[in-house]
C-alpha cells in the first residue's frame, strides 16, 4: 500500500476544480458539455441540455424548476482528463438564483469567464467576475461563438480591462469576426487551426494545423486574412501584456481563449491550456492557521445547502468541499461548529445526471452529504480533535426586499422554522426591522424569482401560505462602525435601519444615490456591501 502522504499529493496534484461563470445564453451548458465530452464523462453531447430542457431529468430537483424549466440549483460534474482530475462545479443558469453562484464560487480554485463574443461583457458576468477577483482566483477567458459575427478582438480586450479592471493575455486569435469565421492562430505553439464546421459539435473534430508563416495558409486563408492576421499578431506581440504565470495565478491577468463551443472548436486547446495553467487545490487559511491540502488529516466545508431532494421529507443535502487528506465512506470526522463528531455514511458525487456513492475523495472534490438538518452553510468538518474553522461564507448584497408573513398567524411557528432553514441553506436572507413593533420579518433575496421560491417551499414543506409585502429597497449595507447607534444617524427619508441575524446593523437604500447621501451626511459612517457570516 503506498503510504498516504504521497498518494493525497499525487491526487491533489491532478485535481482542478473550477466554476464557469457567464450572463446567461453566452453558451455555459453548451461549453460544459463539450468538457464532459472531451473527459468521456458522457458519449454524446446534449445530455446536459437535456437536463436544462428535460423537465424530468434527474438534476432537476426542486419542483419549481421542474415547472421553470431552469436550473435553479448548482451541481457538480467530475470526470478524468489526460489523467487530470476534474471538478466543474455547475452554477445556476438563471440570474435570479446567482447568490448560490457566488457562493459556488468560495469552493472553486479557478474560474472560466465565458463571453459571447457578440455580446461582450454583460451585466451578470461582471457581478460574478468581482467576487472572484475578491477570493483573487485566477480567471481564463473564453470568447464563445466565433462561428457568427463578433465585436473586433482588439475592442473585446479593450473591454475586459475597462469594465472588469483586467488585463487579458490572448492565447489564441481568431481569424475573420465578420461572420466569416476561418479558424484560429494559437499563439504559443505558432500553428493555425483552420474551422472546418464540425459535425454540429457532437464529436470531437480534428483539427488542420501548420506554422502561421507558411504560405499553404496563403492560400487556405487567402492573402487578405492571411495579412491581416499577421498584423493582428505583430501588434500582439509589440503592444500586448506579457505572458506572466505569476499575474494569472493571482487573478491580475487573463489568459483568453477565442473559439466555439456549439461546433466544438477551440474547445480542446482551451481544456489542454487551462489544466497545464489552472492551479490544482492550495492552502486554505482557517482559526488555527494555514492548512495544506496534502495534509494528512481530512478536513473540508460547507458551501452549499440544498434541501427538498424528496420533497416528502425534509432532508437535505450539504456540499463540501475537501480542503485537505483523504475522505473515506462511513468515516467520522468532528463538526467543529456544533462540537460534535458525525460519522460521514452515505456520501454522494455527481457526475452529468447521476448521482453515485463515493468511496473515497481529495482535496479539490466536492462531496455531497445526507443532512439530516444538522450542518449549516459555512460549517467546517475536520478529521481529529481541534477546533478548526475555515473562513467563514461570504453573505453577497439582497437586491429585492418584502415584508414576509404567514396569511394564517395561528401557523407563525411553522413559518418561523420554515424561515429559519432557509435561512441557514442561504436561499434568503431575515432582517428584523429596529424599533417599529411589526411583526413581519424582512426577507432579502438577491433575485426576484426567490421569493416565488419561498412561497412554494413555505407552502409545500410547512404548509404555510405567505403574504408577500413588496418593498422599494435594492441594497442593503452593513455599518462596520463598531458601537454606532445608527438611529442617531442622518439618514435619507426613503432608507431603514434593520439588524440581520446575527443582531448586526444594516441599512437598506433604495438607490445608490442614498448610499451616497448617507456617507456624505454622516461623515465617519462605514458601510460594507458583503458581510461575512459567523455561524
Ligand atoms: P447558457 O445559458 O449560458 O447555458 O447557454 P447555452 O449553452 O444554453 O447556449 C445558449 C444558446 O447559444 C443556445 O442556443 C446555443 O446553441 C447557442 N450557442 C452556444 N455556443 C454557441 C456557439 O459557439 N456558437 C453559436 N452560434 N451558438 C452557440
Amino acid at each position: 500500500m503506498p503510504d498516504l502522504k504521497s498518494e493525497i499529493k499525487k491526487e491533489v496534484s491532478r485535481r482542478k476544480t473550477f466554476a464557469i461563470i457567464s450572463h446567461p445564453d453566452a453558451g455555459k451548458t453548451t461549453l460544459t458539455e463539450k468538457l464532459l465530452l472531451y473527459g468521456g464523462a458522457i458519449r454524446l453531447a446534449g445530455s446536459v441540455k437535456a437536463r436544462k430542457a428535460n423537465k424530468y431529468a434527474v438534476s432537476d430537483w426542486m419542483e419549481i424548476e421542474k415547472q421553470r424549466g431552469i436550473s435553479v440549483t448548482s451541481s457538480v460534474m467530475q470526470f478524468e482528463y489526460n489523467d487530470y482530475c476534474i471538478n466543474i462545479l455547475d452554477t445556476p443558469g438563471h440570474q435570479d438564483f446567482s447568490e448560490d453562484t457566488y457562493r459556488t464560487l468560495v469552493a472553486a480554485d479557478s474560474a472560466v469567464m465565458l463571453i459571447d463574443g457578440a455580446k461582450g461583457v454583460e451585466a451578470q458576468t461582471i457581478k460574478l467576475f468581482h467576487v472572484c477577483k475578491m477570493r483573487g482566483i485566477p480567471i481564463f477567458t473564453f470568447v464563445n461563438k466565433m462561428d457568427r459575427a463578433s465585436k473586433d478582438p482588439f475592442e473585446l480586450m479593450e473591454e475586459i480591462e475597462q469594465v472588469l479592471g483586467i488585463r487579458s493575455y490572448p492565447m489564441n486569435w481568431p481569424i475573420g469576426t465578420e461572420g466569416d469565421f476561418k479558424g484560429i492562430y494559437n499563439r504559443n505553439l505558432s500553428q493555425i487551426e483552420l474551422f472546418g464546421g464540425g459535425a454540429h459539435g457532437q464529436t470531437q473534430v480534428s483539427s488542420t494545423v501548420g506554422k502561421v508563416d507558411d504560405t499553404i495558409f496563403t492560400d487556405l486563408l487567402g492573402s487578405h486574412y492571411h495579412d491581416k492576421l499577421c498584423e493582428d499578431i505583430e501588434l500582439l506581440d509589440m503592444a500586448g501584456e506579457e505572458f506572466d504565470r505569476e499575474k494569472i495565478r493571482c487573478g491580475e491577468l487573463t489568459p483568453m481563449f477565442f473559439g466555439s463551443a456549439m461546433t466544438n472548436f477551440g474547445v480542446q486547446p482551451f481544456l489542454e491550456a487551462f489544466l497545464e495553467l489552472a492551479p490544482s487545490p492550495g492552502i486554505k487559511e482557517t482559526s488555527e492557521g494555514e492548512i495544506d491540502p496534502e495534509n494528512n488529516k481530512f478536513s473540508g466545508f460547507i458551501f452549499k445547502i440544498q434541501a427538498n431532494m424528496n420533497p416528502t421529507h425534509r432532508d437535505r443535502l450539504a456540499f463540501l468541499r475537501v480542503c485537505s487528506g483523504k475522505f473515506t465512506k462511513g468515516m467520522t470526522v468532528r463538526h467543529v461548529n456544533a462540537g460534535k463528531d458525525v460519522r460521514l455514511s452515505q456520501p454522494q458525487q455527481f457526475m452529468a445526471q447521476e448521482r453515485t456513492i463515493v468511496e473515497e475523495a481529495y482535496p479539490g472534490d466536492i462531496i455531497g452529504l445526507f443532512d439530516p438538518g444538522i450542518f449549516k452553510l459555512g460549517d467546517t468538518l475536520y478529521e481529529g480533535n481541534n477546533n478548526v474553522r475555515f473562513e467563514s461564507i461570504p453573505i453577497f448584497p439582497a437586491e429585492f426586499f418584502a415584508r414576509v408573513s404567514p396569511a394564517d398567524t395561528m401557523k407563525r411557528k411553522q413559518f418561523i422554522k420554515g424561515i429559519e432553514q432557509l435561512s441557514e441553506e442561504g436561499a434568503i436572507q431575515v432582517f428584523k426591522q429596529i424599533d417599529i413593533g411589526i411583526e413581519a420579518l424582512i426577507i432579502g433575496v438577491v433575485g426576484a424569482l426567490q421569493f416565488e421560491v419561498l412561497e412554494y417551499r413555505l407552502k409545500n414543506e410547512y404548509g404555510v401560505s405567505l403574504r408577500i409585502q413588496n418593498l422599494p429597497f435594492r441594497h442593503a449595507r452593513w455599518i462596520e462602525n463598531e458601537g454606532l447607534d445608527p438611529r442617531k444617524l442622518n439618514l435619507p427619508s426613503t432608507s431603514i435601519i434593520v439588524q440581520d441575524k446575527e443582531e448586526r446593523n444594516s441599512i437598506l437604500f433604495e438607490n445608490e444615490w442614498s448610499i451616497r447621501m448617507a456617507e456624505e451626511r454622516n461623515k465617519d459612517l462605514k458601510l460594507i456591501d458583503i458581510a461575512t457570516q459567523d455561524f
